[in-house]
């Protein structure tokens, strides 16, 4: 069996078990430390905006924390964008709070402006405004977030950007990661960069980065004994994790590089098919780290989705739909959503393909072979 081509695996820079053997070397084997704080500064500078960086356990702890400081609590309702991965929307439910879904508009596959306000519109007119919006940047593309952060600011509703696939991203030259009241990164394994497991808060002052750091530490009062005058969690990056993520950001803006590349390899290698789309950005405006490149198979193509799906595996190489909707999940069927149906189509037609900064020049070929042998 030929080895396999993942979408999406872990590459290492190279410098990132040196940061883990010198934790090792100074005995700091916990969720705080060296490389932790100097993570958290690596990631401020690269991000710019004076913004000032929590380190977490994860992208998912990170929403959870920005909706615990933004106040949400039982039967708040928060918008969320359909089009994304289940750990944008589930954190909302850990408060007790029911989201409110929103559809994309079709040329950054993201939250839709004008259903926003229809739904927020909506959600007003029937009692209660929603606490929050979560934003995504799906696959890396940026959302429009001048419109979003507009309608946004027209109803006074905070914003937390999850920007878990759009490191390295920008928007109008400004990073993603850097547009909401509270941002979120993710450095779990398949991410641009990764962590093993991780994420990050990004705040917009020290005051925040304190309180994530103190939510996420079990909510320890100051005293001279464990006082704790508000519920906490224990979602701190340990020193190991931020070892690594301290080799990796080393060569973030290498494999940024590469990810656009291999997009680029896939608008060529679809260049003269009919009916097969590539996403790609919708003006120089939006720069995408491509994250995950992402095809659209129509009806006109010269195969299905199944059959290319099918003549892939049989390879050893690795596709996948594009997120199903939150709406359709059997987890929040009963949940309010605002839209025209974008995100089913996108799901329907679309697949994932293998984007990763450590693909070789001979993986690539044996796409390419899939691809020439279905035409
Ligand atoms: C990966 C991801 C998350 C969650 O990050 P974890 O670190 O895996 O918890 C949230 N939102 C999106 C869009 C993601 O892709």
């Amino acid at each position: 069996m030929k080895n396999k081509i993942w979408l999406s695996s872990p590459h290492m820079g190279g410098n990132e078990q040196a940061y883990i053997k010198e934790a090792f070397d100074t005995n700091w084997i916990a969720p705080l430390g060296p490389n932790v704080t100097g993570f958290e500064t690596d990631l401020e500078t690269y991000l710019g905006q004076n913004k000032k960086v929590a380190c977490l356990s994860s992208g998912t702890a990170a929403i959870h924390l920005a909706l615990v400081q933004l106040g949400v609590g039982l039967n708040d309702e928060v918008i969320c964008q359909t089009f994304t991965f289940c750990g944008s929307a589930n954190p909302i439910t850990y408060q007790g709070a029911k989201p409110v879904f929103v559809d994309s508009e079709s040329d950054t596959w993201n939250m839709c402006p004008n259903h926003l306000e229809l739904a927020i519109k909506d959600r007003i007119k029937k009692g209660k405004k929603p606490k929050a919006i979560i934003i995504v940047h799906l696959y890396g593309m940026p959302s429009k977030v001048d419109e979003l952060l507009e309608v946004a600011k027209k109803y006074q509703i905070p914003v937390i950007e999850d920007a878990a696939e759009a490191l390295g991203s920008t928007y109008k030259g400004q990073k993603c990661g850097t547009f909401g009241d509270f941002s979120i990164l993710s450095f779990n394994g398949n991410k641009i960069i990764t962590t093993s497991g991780g994420g990050a808060m990004v705040c917009n002052s020290v005051k925040d980065k304190n309180q994530t750091i103190f939510y996420a530490t079990q909510a320890r009062d100051n005293a001279p004994h464990y006082e704790h005058s508000k519920i906490g969690y224990n979602y701190r990056m340990s020193n190991i994790s931020a070892g690594i993520g301290r080799g990796q950001m080393e060569v973030l803006d290498k494999h940024v590089s590469l990810r656009r590349k291999i997009n680029q390899f896939y608008v060529d290698l679809f260049k003269n098919i009919e009916g097969i789309e590539v996403q790609k950005e919708p003006s120089s405006e939006f720069h995408s780290n491509f994250w995950l490149s992402c095809i659209l198979i129509k009806e006109n193509a010269p195969f299905t989705i199944a059959q290319f799906q099918e003549a892939m595996t049989k390879e050893n190489i690795e596709t996948r739909p594009l997120w199903k909707p939150m709406h359709l999940q059997p987890i929040f069927k009963n949940q309010p959503y605002y839209g025209d149906g974008l995100s089913q189509l996108l799901f329907k037609t679309g697949l994932c393909l293998p984007s990763g900064s450590n693909l070789t020049e001979g993986d690539l070929q044996r796409i390419a072979l899939v691809v020439n042998n279905l035409t």
